[in-house]
C-alpha cells in the first residue's frame, strides 16, 4: 500500500497470489492501451486484496467503461503469453523510454514519461529489467507468473484519483483497482466474503442492536457503550481479570492524566506528539509555587551567565518542564504502571511482577481516519506490563502467547498470524536503541518461544519498535475478514529510563525487562472484531440479553409463573427480560429474534401446568419442552463454561 519503491529482496519475498495479482496488472495496463493507446503509465503493484495501475489518461475512466477493459483483458488471457524477461542497459531503458515503448504496444509520439523518470531513481548498481507479454513492455523487476493464462479469474473492482507518487505536486493519475485469484471459484468466494461483510458491518449491527453510539456534543472517535455493548465490555474484562489472576497478575488502577515531565521520561513526549491529545494548562499559586519562580529567575540568570554546575542545569530543566505544568491525557498506561514500579522497592524475589489494568488511553487520530470502534480516540486496553528478569522472560513470554492461544480458541478464531519484527543491525542508535546484546538476546529468546509453541508466525526484519521486538497479531473472523487485534512489546529502554531497578541475588541493582501485552486488545477494537465475527449473533455467555421470556396470553397465573422464572434466573445474575406486551406470540418471538436475544422461554399454560419452559434459541428455533429445574441449569452451565 506504500508508494515507496521495492527493493529487489522485497520483490522476491512476493507471494504467489501477489505475482498473480501483479501480473493482471501488467494484463489491464496492456488491455487499456489496446482501448486507449496514448495511455500513460506509472506503477502497478500488488495490493492488499488485489493491485492497481496508475494510468495517466485524458479519458476519465468511470466503472462504464470495466466491461470493454475486461473483455480486452480476458482476451490476453486467452492468449496464454508468456511473460518474457529482458535484461537491458541504462541507455538501452531510456531510449524505449524516450520512443514511448515503455508500458506500451509499439513505439509512440510521446516518451513514456513516467517509466523515464521511474529508471531515473533506480539505483546505479541495480540491474534494469523490462517484462514482455505479447505485444506489451513493461519496465519491471519482476516477478511474475509464467504465463497470462496462469491468471484464472479477475475482475476490475475501482476508479480513484492518486497522485503520482503520492505527491500532490504531481500530476493526478487515475487508479484502477482490481482483483485476481488462482480460480474462478476464490473469486466468487471473495465477493460472497464482501458481500457477507457488509451485512456484519459492525457500525450496521452495533445501531441495529443498541450496543453503542457517537454523538457529536461528545466528540467524534468518542464511543459510548449503550447497556446493550457495555455488557459485552463487562463480559470481556470479567474474562480478563479471571484469566490474569489464575496466571499470576495484579491488577492496578492509575488515573487518566499526567503531568508533561512524566511523558518526556517515557520519550514519548515529543515523538508522540501528534498522536496525543493537546495537554492542558493548570493555573499556579502559593508559596511553593512563588519560591520555585524564584529559584526558577535565579538559576536562569546563572545560566545566562554560562556558570552553572551539571546539577544547576539539570534542575533549571527540571523546573522549566514543571513550571510549564501541563497535563497530558494518557495515550498508553505503561509510564504510569512504570511508576507504579518504582513506588515500592523490589528485590529479585518480587519478579516477575506482573501489573494488570483495563486501562482508558485517548489518542489523537485523524479525523479522516476514524472508523467506527476500528479506529477511535478514547480506547479501553486490556493492558499488563510484566516486569521481568532476562532469566525469566521465556517463560513469561510463553504463557503470554498460550493465553493468546486459550482466547483464539474460546472465541474460535481459526486462522491468526503473529508477525514478529526485528530489529536490523545497521539501524543501531538511529531506528532502534543502540543495545546491540540485548536485542540480539531477546529476539532469540522471542523466537525461540514461537517456534515452540506451534504458533502460526512471520518474521519481519527492521520493524521492530524503538525500544525492543514487537508482535502484531492478526486474526480473521469467522468470514475471512482480517483485523489487527493486539500488539505485544518487548521493551528494555523504557525500564531504564524510569531508572527501574531491582537487588538482584549479588545483591546488585539490575533493570527488570518489560513485556507489553494486551491480548484482547482494546474493548473498542475487539468488540468491533466480534460482532463482525459473530455477525451479532453471541454466544449465551457474552450475550447482551441472555433469556427473554414470553408468556402467551394474559392468564395471571401464567405471568406469575413467568415472573417467577425471570426472577430466579435474576438471581443467578442471568441478563433475563420478560416481554408482557399484549402483542400475540408470534410478534413477541419475531421481536426478540430480530435484537439477536439468545434464548427465550416461551410459556403457556400447559407449560406452567407441567412446571415447563418451551426453549427456543435464536438461529436454532424451537427446541421443545424443558422441565424447568432443567432448563434454567442448562443457561447457567452455559454461562459458566463460556461455550461457544
Ligand atoms: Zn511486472
Ligand atoms: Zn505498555
Amino acid at each position: 500500500m506504500t508508494d515507496e519503491r521495492k527493493t529487489p529482496d522485497m520483490r522476491e519475498q512476493m507471494t504467489d497470489i501477489e505475482r498473480l495479482r501483479h501480473s493482471a496488472s501488467h494484463v489491464l495496463a496492456t488491455a487499456i492501451l489496446k482501448i486507449w493507446p496514448e495511455a500513460q503509465f506509472a506503477a502497478g503493484p500488488p495490493v492488499e486484496n488485489g493491485f492497481y495501475y496508475d494510468v495517466d489518461l485524458p479519458h476519465r475512466i468511470s466503472p462504464d467503461d470495466f466491461e470493454k477493459i475486461e473483455a480486452e483483458m480476458k482476451k490476453e488471457i486467452k492468449a496464454n503469453h508468456p511473460f518474457e524477461r529482458m535484461e537491458v542497459s541504462r541507455d538501452e531503458a531510456l531510449k524505449m523510454g524516450q520512443k514511448g515503448r515503455l508500458a506500451a504496444l509499439s513505439d509512440r509520439d510521446q516518451p513514456s514519461k513516467y517509466k523515464i523518470d521511474i529508471i531515473d531513481n533506480i539505483p546505479a548498481n541495480e540491474k534494469i529489467s523490462l517484462y514482455r507479454s505479447g505485444d506489451f513492455i513493461d519496465l519491471c523487476a519482476g516477478p511474475h507468473v509464467m504465463r497470462t493464462g496462469n491468471i484464472g479469474a479477475f475482475k476490475l473492482t475501482n476508479v480513484a484519483s492518486a497522485y503520482y507518487k503520492g505527491d500532490e505536486k504531481n500530476p493526478q493519475l487515475q487508479r484502477i483497482y482490481g482483483t485476481a485469484f488462482k480460480t474462478k471459484k476464490e473469486l466468487d468466494n471473495y465477493f460472497a466474503m464482501l458481500e457477507e461483510a457488509k451485512k456484519r458491518d459492525h457500525r450496521k449491527l452495533g445501531k441495529e442492536l443498541e450496543l453503542f453510539t457517537f454523538d457529536d456534543d461528545v466528540g467524534p472517535g468518542l464511543p459510548m457503550f449503550l447497556p446493550r455493548g457495555a455488557v459485552i465490555a463487562d463480559e470481556l474484562e470479567k474474562l480478563a481479570k479471571e484469566t490474569e489472576f489464575a496466571a499470576g497478575y495484579q491488577r492496578v488502577r492509575t488515573p487518566h492524566i499526567g503531568r508533561e515531565s512524566l511523558y518526556r521520561k517515557s520519550g514519548h513526549l515529543p515523538y508522540y506528539a501528534e498522536s496525543m491529545f493537546p495537554p492542558m494548562e493548570l493555573r499556579q499559586e502559593g508559596k511553593e509555587f512563588e519560591e520555585k519562580e524564584k529559584r526558577f529567575a535565579n538559576l536562569s540568570e546563572i545560566v545566562d551567565a554560562k556558570q552553572e554546575t551539571p546539577e544547576q542545569y539539570r534542575e533549571l530543566t527540571e523546573l522549566r518542564v514543571e513550571r510549564a505544568n501541563r497535563y497530558y491525557l494518557k495515550a498508553m498506561n505503561c509510564p504510569h504502571h512504570h511508576k507504579l514500579f518504582a513506588a515500592i522497592p523490589h528485590s529479585y524475589r518480587d519478579l516477575p511482577l506482573r501489573l494488570a489494568e483495563y486501562g482508558t488511553c485517548y489518542r489523537y487520530e485523524k479525523s479522516g481516519e476514524l472508523f467506527g470502534l476500528m479506529r477511535v480516540r478514547s480506547l479501553q486496553m486490556n493492558d499488563a506490563h510484566i516486569y521481568c528478569t532476562p532469566e525469566q522472560f521465556e517463560a513469561e513470554f510463553n504463557a503470554v502467547n498460550e493465553m493468546y492461544l486459550n482466547y483464539f480458541r474460546l472465541f474460535g478464531i481459526e486462522k491468526y498470524l503473529m508477525r514478529f519484527s526485528t530489529h536490523d543491525p545497521s539501524k543501531l542508535g538511529q531506528k532502534f536503541v543502540d543495545e546491540p546484546e540485548l536485542w540480539e538476546q531477546t529476539e532469540i529468546m522471542t523466537r525461540n518461544v514461537l517456534k515452540n509453541s506451534r504458533i502460526n508466525y512471520v518474521e519481519v526484519p527492521n520493524e521492530a519498535a524503538f525500544y525492543g521486538p514487537k508482535i502484531d497479531v492478526q486474526a480473521w473472523s469467522a468470514i475471512g475478514r482480517e483485523f489487527s487485534i493486539a500488539t505485544n512489546q518487548v521493551d528494555f529502554a523504557q525500564p531504564r529510563r524510569f531508572n527501574l531497578v531491582y537487588k538482584d541475588r549479588d545483591n546488585t541493582e539490575k533493570t527488570p525487562l518489560c513485556i507489553h501485552r494486551a491480548p484482547l486488545g482494546t474493548h473498542e477494537r475487539f468488540i468491533g472484531f466480534l460482532i463482525e465475527h459473530y455477525a451479532g449473533n453471541f454466544p449465551l455467555w457474552l450475550s447482551p440479553e441472555q433469556v427473554r421470556i414470553l408468556p402467551i396470553g394474559d392468564d395471571a397465573k401464567v405471568l406469575e409463573y413467568s415472573m417467577s422464572i425471570l426472577n430466579e434466573l435474576r438471581a443467578h445474575q442471568v441478563r433475563a427480560e420478560i416481554d408482557k406486551s399484549s402483542d400475540n406470540i408470534n410478534g413477541k418471538i419475531q421481536r426478540a429474534e430480530q435484537m439477536k436475544v439468545h434464548t427465550m422461554f416461551v410459556i403457556g399454560k400447559r407449560d406452567m401446568d407441567a412446571n415447563a419452559v418451551s426453549v427456543r434459541v435464536h438461529g436454532k428455533g424451537n427446541l421443545g419442552a424443558k422441565p424447568r429445574t432443567e432448563a434454567i441449569a442448562d443457561i447457567l452451565q452455559s454461562i459458566k463454561e463460556r461455550r461457544a
